[in-house]
């Protein structure tokens, strides 16, 4: 008796030692296509029709973000060989940023009214942003669709840039925009940007000192004056996004949100339950290996050096319990879920490995999203990191 109790035991062992967790999640992946700038497309319609074949075959694909050269003709090629295979193309679209070769738009300005710093990340990526309240600005955009892509076969257009200019451009990017019309916007929304002005006149950096951070509260401002004009910016800006959003699903398009992490997005204006409201899905960037703007390390690290004088920010190590912590930050909100995490390669900016994407889609699957975005560029991922999803 006891030996047939103990070989039990030992199959039982065996068994659960053979299958040590359920089966992974399948996650449906949105990928991104980066086509450079406004100009003629980086990559030749053959070439990104091959590329899409080869990733669909391997990977379920639910939806392909392409963007945003003015050829409508690769558009059109891409567009039917995807919706052959039930695949959804959506325009990648800057809104507040990239815009200058296309419209004439308003630029934004920090509190003091100077432009604040921009990053050149390379041509036509040059992040010099407009004023979100300025409504030409949404008006130049909206139409933007209209004339050169509304003939295209898109389903949905992919909201990028919209926010402000962020701590790259030290804290007169994230203290903006105060133009004339957003320091009147400030004002409906009950904020003075001359008392803004004052306090950090007095205080430098010490004024936007926090008390804590949890993945649930944010950043807790010690000063009520910072708490206030960054509830107010996030309404601001936001609010901006969502009639641009509005506007576009309006004619039957999809909206999906190009976001910052959760820590980070209350200083460039995104307001993550405004603009959840007004998208079918949001991609938080959720980039812990990116050398360049939207990358979380180096957002915090921008904003750190911002902020010498800043009390109480801790050291975030770019690990995956910080992961876990953002995607528990996005689980309120009710649209689609769809973090995004950097899968190309690129030396000194993305240098990413197999085992950190492993690590990162594990993550996503524990919180138990639909799927993620491949980012940025599906052009630029070497085949190794295909293997790894
Ligand atoms: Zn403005």
């Amino acid at each position: 008796m006891k030996r047939l109790t103990l070989l039990v035991l030992a199959l039982v062992a065996l068994v659960s030692c053979q299958n040590p967790k359920a089966p992974k999640e399948e996650l449906t992946y949105i990928v991104q296509v980066s086509l450079g700038s406004w100009d003629a497309p980086e990559y030749a319609a053959e070439a990104v029709l091959e590329r899409l074949d080869s990733v669909t075959a391997k990977i379920p694909v639910g939806k392909v973000i392409i963007g945003w050269s003015k050829d409508k003709e690769i558009y059109r090629e891409v567009g039917a060989q995807l919706h052959e295979k039930g695949i959804d193309m959506l325009l990648w679209l800057p809104v507040f940023a990239e815009t200058e070769a296309v419209c004439d738009n308003a630029p934004s300005v920090d509190i003091w009214g100077h432009a604040p710093e921009h990053f050149d990340l390379k041509e036509g990526e040059g992040f010099r942003f407009n004023c979100p309240s300025d409504p030409e600005n949404a008006q130049r955009i909206v139409a933007l669709y209209d004339s050169l892509f509304a003939d295209c076969g898109f389903d949905g257009v992919f909201l990028d840039r919209i926010r402000t200019q962020s701590f790259v451009g030290g804290i007169s990017g994230v203290l903006s925009c105060g133009c004339p019309l957003c320091e009147a916007r400030f004002a409906e929304e009950s904020v003075d940007l001359g008392a803004i002005r004052e306090a950090y006149a007095a205080e430098k950096g010490r004024l936007l000192s926090v008390s804590g951070y949890t993945p649930e509260t944010g950043f807790v401002f010690e000063n009520p004056l910072a708490a206030d004009f960054f509830a107010a910016k996030g309404r601001i800006v936001s609010g901006a996004v969502a009639a641009i959003a509005d506007s576009l699903r309006s004619r039957g398009l999809q909206v999906g949100m190009d976001l910052y992490a959760p820590f980070m997005a209350p200083f460039v204006g995104q307001d993550y339950a405004i603009l959840s409201a007004h998208a079918d899905f949001i991609k938080p960037m959720l980039y812990r290996m990116t050398n360049a703007p939207a990358g979380m390390g180096f957002e915090y690290a921008m904003l750190k050096s911002a902020l010498p004088e800043a009390d109480g920010y801790p050291d975030f190590p770019m690990d995956v319990a910080f992961l876990d912590g953002q995607l528990k930050a996005m689980e309120p909100y009710a649209c689609g879920k769809f973090p995004g995490i950097e899968i190309n390669y690129r030396e000194g900016i993305a240098p990413t490995t197999p085992s950190y994407i492993r690590e990162s889609l594990d993550a996503i699957r524990r919180h138990h999203f639909p799927g993620a975005v491949l980012s940025w560029n599906i052009m630029e991922v070497p085949e190794e990191h295909i293997q790894a999803l």
